[in-house]
């Protein structure tokens, strides 16, 4: 089956560009980011230190993520209770960072995620879908924008959910995210050598839509 992956800094919109376009191929939408955010959650419900190895080991050991579908949107399950509503914090994406950076975290992920695109036709976004989980992926595209502007959506994303936040914050928070997932060892966040680099600051949804279903012909 064919798969495109998408991988990017945070607030790039890859999430709502890889929706948009999973529909138009009729795929299925991954979004790992949120896979590593149910873990950050275990993370920080326990007052779990990523930087211990030992609690590292302690929560891969007792931490079950899985993935359903209700219509497109897809579903994380935690332990067997639906954390969806509570990945989309600057709290959860903070620790998800810190907490995404270790071997035994991204080792439960991996195979959950390889798994998805073996049946199905996916558009799965990320930070190494390209690089790593799917590296045979038909199309690969590197979606980007500038902090300002990744941080001005960010912003509009939380405060139209009644979140209070701060723009500066979030900007700083951007910049030290993409800092901690583009130096870390294991899987960080790069172009891949075959990706398409699209950068977003400038154009619209639709306009980032099309030039990727435009990289999408040969498998539609
Ligand atoms: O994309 P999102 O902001 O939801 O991702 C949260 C965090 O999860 C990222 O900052 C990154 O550290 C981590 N992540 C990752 N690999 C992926 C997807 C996300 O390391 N494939």
């Amino acid at each position: 089956m064919a798969s495109v992956a998408i991988d990017g800094p945070a607030g790039a919109g890859k999430s709502t560009i890889a929706k948009l376009v999973a529909k138009k191929l009729g795929a299925i939408y991954v979004d790992t980011g949120a896979m590593y955010r149910a873990i950050a959650i275990y993370f920080l419900r326990n007052q779990l230190n990523p930087e211990n190895p030992d609690e590292v080991m302690q929560a891969v050991d007792q931490l079950e993520v899985q993935i359903t579908y209700e219509g497109d949107a897809q579903q994380v399950w935690l332990n067997g209770e639906n954390v969806t509503p509570y990945l989309r914090t600057e709290e959860v994406g903070n620790m998800a960072s810190k907490s995404s950076a270790k071997q035994p975290v991204r080792d439960k992920l991996l195979q959950l995620q390889r798994d998805m695109a073996v049946n199905q036709t996916v558009v799965m976004d990320g930070r190494d879908i390209g690089t790593n989980v799917l590296p045979n992926a038909e199309v690969k595209i590197y979606l980007t924008a500038s902090s300002a502007e990744r941080a001005r959506r960010r912003y509009k994303e939380l405060t139209e959910k009644g979140e209070s936040c701060d723009l500066a914050q979030i900007e700083a928070d951007i910049i030290k995210r993409d800092e901690q997932d583009m130096n870390r060892e294991i899987a960080p966040l790069k172009q891949a050598e075959d990706a398409y680099y699209l950068d977003s600051s400038e154009l619209t949804i639709e306009e980032v839509v099309e030039e990727i279903l435009a990289r999408c012909e040969s498998i539609r």
